[in-house]
């Protein structure tokens, strides 16, 4: 015996305020016979709003011209909303109307006038491939730009993604006169966790860094891997007495967080930051070098220390 594996229904909602056309529709649809059907019919405004608010839809097609609110106007708000791909039913004459819609997100259409089964489910089946096609290459785009901005290991926004958003702040700060520091952080002696503990286990002490960071600093201040054991806060509406209080409490946490290796050894770490407040008219690189000098100091100075820069 052949089993055949069940497709879901497929969830059509037309919306055509002439029931003579949503009739049309339910006939030559009843005629599909490979794929069930589910439709929907909608012909008032609210009893749309009330199917479209309600989801589940794999499918919408929209009539054209309806008295309250026009196909074209629906058709934005379900793209925007991104509820179902729409396939607009057009009538005679509105060859621009079909051209417009389909600039403005529609994924393909009909003319009522040759509406028939196999044009409908012809129109339903290209779309929804193009659909899903869609959905796919925005679902890569994503996760292309997450792996252009962020750092594997630690899950922070890398340099590039730390840089851009320190400057987006700069401009913040500027236009509104507010006031932002900003810390480097780099670990105390890295390259002997690494000679004794191994490679991996310095991974494991980078991530440990970046969560314990990320829990000691406010919503609105923004973590970055600056560089391999190089860290950055940004923060926002923070003068440099605040952030030094802010490193302060880093400090503590790191040093005073267990770090182990895989056969369970337990040791600790420290690191050293330079705080840097941003001037007036200060471009990134200005402030981060400034930041950086402090670092050299507190390392100087014996690290395990925050170094406010001058
Ligand atoms: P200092 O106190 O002066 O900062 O000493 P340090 O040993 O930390 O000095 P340095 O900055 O020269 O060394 C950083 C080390 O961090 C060297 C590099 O091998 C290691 N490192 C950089 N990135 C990674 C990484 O992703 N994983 C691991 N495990 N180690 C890294
Ligand atoms: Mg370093
Ligand atoms: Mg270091």
């Amino acid at each position: 015996m052949k089993l055949k594996t069940k497709q879901a229904p497929l969830k059509i909602l037309v919306c055509d305020d002439d029931p003579a056309d949503r009739k049309l529709v339910r006939i030559h649809l009843r005629q599909v016979e490979d794929r069930e059907i589910i439709l929907l019919e909608a012909g008032q405004i609210d009893e749309i709003r009330d199917v479209l608010n309600r989801g589940g839809i794999d499918l919408i097609l929209m009539d054209l011209q309806m008295p309250e609110k026009s196909g074209i106007e629906w058709l934005v708000e379900i793209v925007e909303r991104e509820i179902a791909p729409v396939v607009m039913l057009t009538g005679a004459g509105s060859e621009e109307a079909a051209v417009q819609s389909l600039q403005e997100g529609a994924i393909g259409y009909i003319p009522k006038s040759v509406l028939s089964r196999d044009k409908l489910m012809g129109t339903i089946n290209d779309s929804l491939e193009k659909w899903r096609k869609l959905q796919q290459s925005k679902a890569t785009q994503e996760e292309l730009e997450r792996l252009a901005n962020f750092d594997s290991l630690t899950g922070l926004p890398n340099r590039r993604a730390i840089l851009n958003k320190l400057c987006e702040q700069i401009k913040l700060t500027q236009r509104y006169g507010n006031k932002l520091s900003l810390s480097l952080l780099d670990i105390d002696f890295f390259k002997k966790v690494n000679d004794q503990y191994g490679h991996l286990t310095g991974d494991d002490v980078l991530a440990s860094v970046a969560t314990l960071m990320k829990r000691d600093v406010r919503n609105v201040d923004i973590v970055g891997r600056y560089g391999g054991e190089e860290f950055i806060i940004v923060m926002p509406r923070t003068d440099a007495s605040s952030a030094k209080i802010v490193a302060e409490r880093i400090r503590e946490t790191i040093k005073s967080a267990e770090m182990k290796d895989s056969e369970g050894n337990v040791f600790s770490i420290t690191a050293s930051q330079g705080l840097a407040e941003w001037v007036l008219g200060e471009d990134e690189s200005t402030l981060i070098s400034r930041a950086d000098y402090a670092l050299y100091k507190a390392k100087e100075n014996g690290r395990d220390r925050a170094e406010v820069a001058p």
